[in-house]
């Protein structure tokens, strides 16, 4: 049975996974620049016997798990970058690189990766491939469309692909597995108004981009209240405003950056289209000029296929019994997996990190190293199941 064999495989393999995530916790670089990581990565792939394949997409890396016989592909992926926090604590394993942190997990989730590539790479009791999928720059939200401008879906080619992301709040190693959609589409976005500027005491001489701003803060809080279905979730956050200098100079710039979060892409499009508007209404009451930049086209919500996600419901009632399956709604929290899953049937996983953890990206949290194992073997299980129901029949002893 592939489960006993994963239990056995994996027990009292936690303390080894969880000194490669301490590894990774003191090293954590941010997106676009996980260079060190991603040597750390190539190294225990390489010491598996794979032969791993780097700078997919700047520095993500694919390597491939041939099983015993043909059949289709799956993919594994896992996060490679931190955030711009400076950590709290003393852990001995605290971040060494100040300012920066893995404050999101992503630290446990390439351990836990790593800890399946090692099993699948020994044990290829499987059809077809298993390629381990380490993803860079998630949290810039440009990490996977850069591996599939990178060829991925040709060079890799995976017939469907799942990912675990640790969850806060929910019980230690209980698993949510949602039909549909889990984590919300986003964009960014940056606006800047322009005026001469000018002398405090002579208002009328020029425009103000603080009062367009200031107007533009209040009209966006409309859009969502009285342009939305109420039974629709959507939102902007304006998550900084930079104008001005001294108190009686008006400046002759204001910027604004934020974010919009919705789960359809016709929402999507409607709250970026309002968003122009409002800022068009905004230029034109303060006399100023106004461009907006977005960060790229939206990215699509997370949202799983409903056969891989009882796929993976299965694989937890075989490896650790129904009572770890739990239900929760989805999140307006984004992940660039949706990249991934709006081009090739997916799951995306939520793993409890305890109830007394840290919310995510703040900077007491950390990563629950009981968890380790169990996200290992899931990840090893669910492969192996994919492969297993899709692929050639074998026989396994
Ligand atoms: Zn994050
Ligand atoms: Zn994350």
């Amino acid at each position: 049975m592939t489960p006993s064999r994963l239990s056995t495989f994996f027990a009292g393999r936690g303390a080894q996974l969880a000194a490669i995530r301490h590894d990774l916790h003191a090293r954590p670089e941010l997106s676009r620049e996980e260079t060190e990581t991603a040597n750390y990565i190539l190294q225990h792939l390489r010491a598996l016997g794979l032969d791993p394949v780097a700078c997919v997409g700047g520095h993500g890396i694919v390597a491939a798990i041939a099983g015993r016989s043909p059949g289709r592909a799956v993919a594994l992926r896992a996060e490679m970058d931190a955030l711009p926090i400076l950590e709290e604590g003393a852990l001995a394993y605290k971040s060494r690189h100040p300012g920066k942190m893995h404050a999101c997990g992503h630290d446990g989730h390439m351990a836990m990766l790593l800890g399946a590539a090692s099993y699948l790479a020994s044990a290829r009791e499987f059809p077809g491939t298993v390629y381990i999928l380490f993803q860079a720059a998630e949290e810039r939200f440009s990490g996977a469309r850069a591996m599939l401008e990178d060829g991925l879906l040709q060079r890799f080619p995976f017939d469907g692909i799942f990912g675990l992301h640790n969850w806060p709040g929910m019980k230690a190693g209980h698993v949510a597995v949602h039909n549909g959609p889990v984590m919300a589409g986003t964009n960014e976005f940056e606006i800047t108004f322009r005026a001469d500027g000018g002398h405090g005491a002579m208002p009328h001489l020029t425009g103000d981009p603080i009062v367009a701003g200031g107007y533009l803060l209040s009209a966006i809080q409309q859009i969502v209240s009285r342009s939305i279905n109420p039974l629709e979730a959507a939102v902007i956050t304006i998550g900084s405003f930079q104008a001005g200098a001294a108190p009686n100079i008006i400046p002759d710039k204001a910027v604004l950056t934020g974010t919009y979060r919705a789960f359809s892409p016709t929402l999507l499009a409607h709250l970026r289209k309002q968003l122009e508007a409002a800022t068009q209404h905004a230029a034109t009451i303060s006399r100023t000029t106004a461009s907006v930049t977005f960060d790229g086209p939206d990215f699509p919500a997370v949202v799983n296929s409903l056969a891989e996600a009882e796929l993976v419901r299965d694989a937890v009632r075989e490896l650790f019994g129904a009572e770890r399956l739990t239900t929760l709604p989805p999140a307006m929290a984004g992940d660039d997996f949706g990249v991934f899953a709006a081009h090739k049937p997916a799951a995306y996983v939520w793993l409890g990190n305890g109830d007394e953890s840290a919310g995510l990206h703040q900077p007491d949290y950390d990563f629950n190293d009981a968890i380790l194992a169990d996200g290992a073997s899931l990840l090893a299980h669910i492969a192996e199941t994919y492969l297993l129901n899709n692929g050639i029949q074998v026989e396994i002893q």
